[in-house]
């Protein structure tokens, strides 16, 4: 059973809420997909119980033994990847043009390592996070290896909680595909309306049980009302509004999750949100 939480864009606290539904289901595992920016695995430090490498892009590679030196190849890159016989790997984009046009036959595509992926225990479940290496982006091959890894280690039965990449590319593609739920956190802005609605559409195209987190949504009533009607009249099921809470960047700072703060209103309201989403859940479930 797989819940994603997904967010049009970064920033509008889908992690926090990703960590909060992890801590307060009971049999859970995780996946951090939002490779970027890895936050998830920050806030339980645990053991790596199995380390691979990832090699998700091609980069050309020269031998130098029967390079002639006549720049053929430096002159098709469309990406001035290529100076004086070298190839600037930050800039190369694995196109394959001067493998082509190399009269030497001397340069070939070679793998080339974007991440370290890892299966890491914690005292809350098992998650499966990846480590980029410096310039490399994430790709859906990486998401895809990510959700792999974490089914390997997990009963049918246990939860899998995926804190989804932001936006509506590849990775997030790659994050949703096959999930049987996903929660969108959006925030009420004009633009978070609108990216709320792009990633809703993706939702929608998969087929995926769509439910909706209108985060900070006393800062803009008028606007919070809007997405309310918007869920009503395309029949998304808004399942939680979470208040504007300082309390939150105190539960970042501290690298403990909300739902520990006691008289916190976001916790209250992220706890009643876990309810609604625990009978959507079921439903699912009832439906196997
Ligand atoms: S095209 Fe081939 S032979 Fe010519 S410079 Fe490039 S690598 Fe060397
Ligand atoms: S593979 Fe493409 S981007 Fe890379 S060096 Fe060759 S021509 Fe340039």
């Amino acid at each position: 059973m797989e819940l994603t939480v997904i967010s049009g864009k970064g920033g509008t606290g889908k992690t926090t809420i990703a960590l909060s539904l992890s801590e307060l289901a009971k049999d859970v595992a995780k996946a951090d997909c939002d490779v970027d920016a890895p936050n998830l695995y920050l806030f339980h430090k645990g053991i790596d119980i199995k380390k691979e490498v990832f090699y998700g892009e091609k980069k050309a590679v020269i031998n130098k033994e029967i390079c002639n030196g006549c720049k053929t190849c430096e002159n098709i890159c469309r990406f001035d990847a290529i100076e004086n016989g070298i190839i600037n790997s930050f800039k190369c984009e694995g196109c394959g043009a001067c493998v082509l046009v190399c009269p030497q036959n001397a340069i070939t595509l070679e793998d080339y390592k974007t991440a370290n992926t890892y299966i890491t225990k914690t005292k809350k479940g098992v998650i499966s996070r990846a480590d980029m290496e410096i310039g490399a982006e994430g790709s859906g091959k990486l998401i895809t290896k990510l959700r792999q890894n974490i089914r390997e280690v997990t009963e049918d039965n246990t939860l899998i909680i995926i804190d989804g990449s932001p936006g509506i590319g590849c990775p997030v593609i790659s994050s949703i595909t096959g999930s049987d739920a996903v929660l969108i956190v959006t925030e009420p802005t004009q633009s978070g309306m609108e990216d709320f609605i792009r990633v809703m559409e993706l939702c929608n195209h998969f087929g995926i049980l769509t439910l909706v987190c209108i985060n900070k949504y006393d800062i803009n009533k008028v606007m919070s009302e809007n997405i309310e009607k918007f869920c009503e009249e395309n029949h998304v099921h808004l399942v939680g509004k979470i208040p504007y809470d300082d309390t939150v960047i105190k539960s970042i700072n501290e690298l403990k999750p909300i739902i520990y703060y006691e008289n916190s209103m976001a916790n209250k309201a992220i706890r009643s949100m876990w309810e609604n989403i625990k009978e959507h859940i079921n439903q699912i479930k009832n439906n196997f």
